[in-house]
Parts: structure tokens; C-alpha cells; sequence
């Protein structure tokens, strides 16, 4: 039931406004003081205040101001009653927040009619605020969807792309090493043949899970195409990706996949590049990586090369 909170200290009036508003189906909580409005605004959930303007405590203007201040109350719309109708005084009603205001004498219907175009109001803005939150929350996963990779979760080769830009910017910038692993499934398509196509997926989720593991949170992995990873080192050198590129490697080849034959080991090739004094662009890191990859494979696979 829609909650009025009316705040009006004479009594004649406020049980006359109370019955005829419960009449038309409002539930009414009534006060006399500014502070004790305040003081449920802020405890119970109302939907529409009636705001007297003259009060014994505070003043009908200050109430407004702390309830349109006041994160928890500022959306609720009020309507100042005043018997005050200069030009001056209903500005200053609206300036502190007010909604509406009727001035005293009024008629029962121009309140009903007052009252209900409020709460329309509010209504309509909910319902926008709401269509507000459902857009964003679509646009951030419109935003993810176009920067992942949907089989596997981590960053596409769009995203990849501009990634490596900046890093690559950053580290000729600050003279800091770059490194970067192109990783590539031995003999996939045997994994596939054998096993199935959605086995074949399960065992990239779990690469890519592997993979992501073996790594840290500054480092940045994405699936360059089918059965194909790369990765980028911040601030690593030649050794230490060295030895991430043959952790990566153990962890792949010692781990038991679920879907495949006890005896299946899957393995990967691994080629490694790091930014030096001749890399001319980030496509020239990526090329050495990808090079060293393909003398991994010719070398016998399951093994580190770097370019
Ligand atoms: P190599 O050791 O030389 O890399 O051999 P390979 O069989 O891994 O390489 P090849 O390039 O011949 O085959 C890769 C296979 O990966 C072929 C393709 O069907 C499969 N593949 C690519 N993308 C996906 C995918 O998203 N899911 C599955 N299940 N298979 C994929
Ligand atoms: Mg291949
Ligand atoms: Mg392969
Ligand atoms: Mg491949």
C-alpha cells in the first residue's frame, strides 16, 4: 500500500487530510513535528511526504532541505502545504526540494490529483533509473564479450593487439624488458580425432586454465587463434621467462586430463621472444616468438625455443 507520510501540527486539518487520504486508499502515517518527520522518513520507507510548512520545531523548508540532502530520502517527493502564497516563499518551497506545493485553503480533488501525479512521477523515474542499471549492466558485458574469447574466457587477439601496443610503448619508454610466449598444442588435431571435437574444447578450457595459473596477475593471456596462446611478460627478462615458459610446460604435460585416456599426455611447443635494442614494433616481438615456436615444433615438440 502506498505509504503518505503527513506532517501537520493542527490537528483539525491533519485528521481531516488523514481520513479523506485513507478513504482514497493510502496508508498515512501522521506527525506534528519537523523532527519526528525527519526521524521516520529516515526509519520507515514512505513514498510521498505533505509537508506543513509552518511547524512548532523546524521550519517545513528545513525538512525539505535535509530529506532532499539525505542519500536514503532524497528521492521521495514531497508537497509543501502552505497557507503562505506569496511568489517569494513558494520558490523558496521549491528551491529546498520540494516536489509540488498546494497552498492552504485546497480542494480535496486538486490534493488527490496533486498527489497522484507525484507518485506517477516518481514511478516513471524509478522505472528509468531501473532501465538505466539494466543498460549498463549490458553494456559492461557487451564491452567483456568483445574483448574475450568465449571458448576459453581470456582476452581475444583484438584485445591482445592493443594490449601489446602499450606495453610494448611502455617498455622501449622505461627501458624495461618485455617478453612474450607464443603457445601452441602438440598434435591437437589428434586430441580432436580421437576424442571428439567438445573434448577437444574441454582440453583448451583446461590449457588455458593451466596456462593462467602458471602466470601472474600482470601478465596478459589471450587465445591467438584454435589451439594457439599468447602470452605477455611485464618487466621480464629472457631467464625469467625462461623459466616461465618450462613451468608452463611441466604443468601442461604432467597434468591428467579428464576427458582423454589415462596414458594421454598433452603437451605444448613454446616459443619465446624478448623486446631488445632491434625489435623495430610489437609486430617484430610477436614474429620472433612465433619463428622460435615453429623451430619448437621442428625440434621435436613438448619444448622451450627461444628467438
Ligand atoms: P602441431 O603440433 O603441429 O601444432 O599439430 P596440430 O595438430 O596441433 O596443428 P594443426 O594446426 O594441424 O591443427 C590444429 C587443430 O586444432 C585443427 C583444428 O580443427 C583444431 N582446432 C582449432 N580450434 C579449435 C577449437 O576451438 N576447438 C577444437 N576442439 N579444436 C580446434
Ligand atoms: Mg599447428
Ligand atoms: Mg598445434
Ligand atoms: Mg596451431
Amino acid at each position: 500500500m502506498t505509504k503518505i507520510l503527513l506532517v501537520e501540527d493542527n490537528k483539525t486539518q491533519a485528521r481531516f487530510i488523514k481520513d479523506f487520504l485513507e478513504k482514497k486508499g493510502y496508508e498515512v502515517i501522521w506527525v506534528e513535528k519537523g523532527t519526528s518527520a525527519i526521524k521516520t522518513a529516515k526509519t520507515t520507507p514512505v513514498d510521498l511526504v505533505l509537508l506543513d510548512l509552518v511547524l512548532p520545531d523546524i521550519s517545513g523548508n528545513e525538512v525539505c532541505r535535509w530529506l532532499t540532502e539525505n542519500p536514503e530520502t532524497k528521492d521521495i517527493p514531497i508537497i509543501i502545504l502552505t497557507a503562505k502564497t506569496d511568489i517569494s516563499e513558494r520558490v523558496a518551497v521549491l528551491e529546498a526540494g520540494a516536489h509540488d506545493y498546494l497552498p492552504k485553503p485546497f480542494d480535496e480533488a486538486e490534493l488527490n490529483a496533486r498527489i497522484y501525479a507525484a507518485l506517477r512521477t516518481k514511478a516513471l523515474q524509478d522505472e528509468l533509473k531501473q532501465r538505466n542499471r539494466q543498460l549498463m549492466e549490458l553494456t559492461k558485458k557487451l564491452e567483456l564479450m568483445a574483448i574475450t574469447d568465449p571458448l576459453t574466457g581470456v582476452y581475444n587477439r583484438r584485445h591482445f593487439e592493443k594490449l601489446i601496443k602499450t606495453e610494448f610503448s611502455k617498455a622501449v619508454r622505461y627501458k624495461s624488458p618485455l617478453s612474450c610466449l607464443m603457445v601452441d598444442v602438440d598434435h591437437f588435431k589428434r586430441i580432436n580425432d580421437r576424442y571428439g571435437h567438445d573434448a577437444g574444447d574441454s582440453v583448451l578450457r583446461k590449457v588455458t586454465e593451466i596456462l593462467s595459473s602458471s602466470l601472474r596477475e600482470v601478465d596478459v593471456l589471450a587465445r591467438w587463434g584454435g589451439e594457439e596462446f599468447i602470452i605477455l611478460l611485464p618487466n621480464t627478462d629472457r631467464d625469467k621467462a625462461l623459466v616461465v615458459a618450462e613451468r608452463i610446460l611441466r604443468n601442461i604435460s604432467g597434468h591428467r586430463f579428464e576427458k582423454l585416456a589415462e596414458r594421454e599426455r598433452v603437451t605444448v611447443s613454446i616459443g619465446v621472444a624478448v623486446v631488445d635494442g632491434d625489435t623495430k614494433d610489437w609486430e617484430a616481438l610477436i614474429k620472433q616468438a612465433d619463428d622460435a615456436l615453429y623451430r619448437a615444433k621442428a625440434k621435436g615438440r613438448n619444448r622451450v625455443e627461444y628467438g
